[in-house]
């Protein structure tokens, strides 16, 4: 890699919320920007934003669930600038409810975006990052829903946690090959984004929950806030990325009741934090 190399970073769910503030964030380190979504006039605007104010962006509008989608995001990467530094599998959606009352087609849309997405950002990504022989990170945006699972939100528990376990499997394969590359977990709180437009109703309790949810999301970290915690556990090569310190307490009591093999109590506060005790 020559010294004038400038990184290429991989975006997707760039158009709106974290995915937007690490696009920005990006865009003021002089990185060259691949940026995904589904909502193709949001990924426009952004990336007209951006090009205005000197960087180089593409948009690629991309669902993250099909995999011939991610294949053309990595190809149009590599035709564009010529490789990928970083990868940030990073779309998501929500959806609230009892277990039992989600649809079918509610549970497989979360698996799709949530999981499958992930998987398919891996399985084109990595074999071109190894490829490369130089170094590079992938980042996996799960949630502190990946570490705790509160009630009514099951697909969304499910799809992170199992976000949290592909992420520490990489981390553990990419180290027995000694690769350059190096991966990164993101479980934020509470961020100030628009996750909530995407939850669909499934049962009254699930719409209650959504509200308290949504007050809690408004009031969060901003993403600008949270795009500086993430590139800096980034340049340490940090795989395990904890915004909201406040949380900490709420892990440690779920490790003490499995080490202890006492029943799990959920409180409230495991999921609402304290928004400004998080900073
Ligand atoms: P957001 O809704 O503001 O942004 C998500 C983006 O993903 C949107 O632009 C949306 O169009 C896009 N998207 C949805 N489905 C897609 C698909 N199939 N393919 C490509 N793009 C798709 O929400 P956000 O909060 O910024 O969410 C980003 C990530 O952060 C998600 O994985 C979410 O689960 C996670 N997260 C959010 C919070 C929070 O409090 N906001 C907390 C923890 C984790």
């Amino acid at each position: 890699m020559s010294s004038e190399h400038r990184q290429v970073a991989v975006i997707t769910g760039a158009a709106s919320g974290i995915g937007r503030g690490l696009a920005e964030q990006a865009a003021r380190r002089g990185m060259q920007l691949v940026l995904a979504d589904v909502d193709a006039a949001g990924l426009q605007a952004l990336c007209a934003t951006l090009q205005a104010t000197g960087t180089q962006a593409i948009a690629c509008v991309t669902d993250v669930g099909q995999l011939a989608q991610v294949e053309r995001l990595r190809d149009v990467a590599v035709e564009q600038f010529g490789g990928v530094d970083l990868l940030f599998n990073n779309a998501g959606v929500m959806q609230t409810g009892y277990s039992w009352e989600i649809s079918q087609a509610q549970w497989q849309r979360m698996l799709d975006i949530n999981l499958t997405g992930v998987i398919n950002g891996i399985r084109c990504f990595v074999p071109l990052l190894l490829s490369q022989g130089r170094a590079a990170h992938v980042i996996n945006t799960a949630s502190l829903a990946g570490l705790l699972s509160s009630p009514l939100m099951a697909p969304y528990n499910v799809t992170k946690q199992a976000v949290v376990a592909l992420s520490e499997t990489l981390h553990y394969e990419l180290a027995l090959l000694g690769a350059p590359v190096s991966v990164s977990v993101l479980c934020p709180g509470p961020v100030a984004s628009e996750i909530m437009a995407s939850n669909q109703v499934a049962d009254a309790a699930g719409s209650s929950f959504s509200q308290l949810l949504d007050s809690s999301i408004r009031q969060g970290m901003t993403p600008t806030e949270l795009a500086e915690v993430v590139f800096s556990a980034i340049d340490d090569k940090r795989f395990w990325i904890l915004p909201h310190k406040d949380f900490k307490p709420a892990l440690e009591r779920r490790v003490q009741s499995i080490f202890e093999e006492t029943n799990p109590v959920f409180q409230m506060t495991d999921v609402q934090g304290d928004a400004h005790a998080s900073r």
